[in-house]
């Protein structure tokens, strides 16, 4: 099962990632428990970050990005790998908000004025990090913003999840589009010609959900390509370059939460295993319960102490 797609077009003038994310969506609300503005955001930034993993050249490369602000929602985070691995959080996964202006759930109300860091984990001594504020906290046209200001890349970036009445995701989808250095004028112009008319994506994700019948994701993926690119000059269509796997993966353990527990401290610590005689720590991801009892948190007291 492949829900991503990479594509270069004839010209080399510009690369395309597509994605399919109503499976990672459902998945990240059914564990976060998100009310539809919540599940929209949390989507959102779930599809651009993952779709920002499969950019990163080595399998140990990790990239979070963090929506903060003052809204309600407060912050929304997502951690992705090279290999399409993806996990993230809301901050205020209840937040709820009438729908906005334009009758859509209101995401960047929900976050209100505030800022996008993007950190990116390359295996080197220091993390290369990007902050900029946001735009109107839409996620779509922030990350734009990003790449423009902090990477000085021109992309062009569609995110979009469809909750439907019972809260479930409907469809869920993203699309970046990497402007290539030496991309041709005539590219440049063909692509916003087809952007001015791109319909929503999750429109797209449903339209390639009922044209691909249940035969797949890489069918929908194709679909959805010819849907968008296939009303371009020949010059600038889209050559296939390869599918790859986006999905919901926490990674979290006994071990990394020890980690954490190790980090608050011996006198907190010590605290804890007197006051309450044991822990009980969620994966702020997964939701996951990890329990420590007192010999367990006796352990860890002493390999502080040893440091
Ligand atoms: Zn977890």
């Amino acid at each position: 099962m492949s829900n991503a797609y990479i594509g270069l077009d004839k010209s080399g003038s510009y690369r395309v990632y597509l994605a399919v994310t109503t499976d990672l969506v459902e998945e990240a609300r059914r564990i976060h428990d998100t009310t539809p503005v919540a599940t929209a955001g949390l989507g959102r930034v779930l599809t651009g970050a993952g779709i920002m993993g499969l950019m990163l050249k080595n399998q140990s490369d990790k990239l979070t990005v963090i929506f903060k602000g003052d809204g309600p929602a407060k912050q929304i985070l997502a951690t992705s790998f090279a290999d399409g691995r993806v996990k993230g959080y809301i901050a205020n996964p209840y937040v709820d908000l009438p729908l906005n202006e334009v009758g859509k759930l209101d995401v960047g109300g929900s976050l209100g004025i505030g800022e996008l860091t993007v950190i990116k984990d390359l295996g080197l001594r220091e993390p290369y990090v990007g902050t900029i504020a946001l735009v109107d906290g839409e996620i779509a046209d922030d990350l734009t913003a990003y790449y423009y200001i902090s990477e000085q890349q021109n992309t062009a970036i569609s995110l979009g999840v469809k909750v439907d009445t019972d809260c479930s995701v409907m469809a869920a989808g993203g699309m970046i589009i990497q402007l290539l250095p030496d991309a041709e004028e005539g590219a440049v112009d063909a692509l916003e010609e087809m952007l001015a008319d791109l319909p929503p994506i999750t429109t797209l994700v449903e339209e390639a959900a009922n044209a691909a019948n249940g035969q797949g994701e890489e069918k929908m993926l194709s679909h959805m390509m010819e849907r968008i690119f296939g009303q371009m000059p020949e010059a600038y269509r889209v050559d296939g370059l390869e599918f790859r796997d986006l999905r919901w993966e926490c990674d979290c353990s006994e071990e990394r939460l020890e980690q954490v527990l190790m980090t608050i401290g011996e006198k907190d610590l010590t605290d804890i295993i007197e006051e309450d005689g044991q822990a009980e720590l969620v994966c702020q991801f997964c939701c996951k319960k990890y329990h420590f009892d007192k010999e367990h948190l006796e352990r860890i007291l002493a390999s502080v102490k040893q440091v």
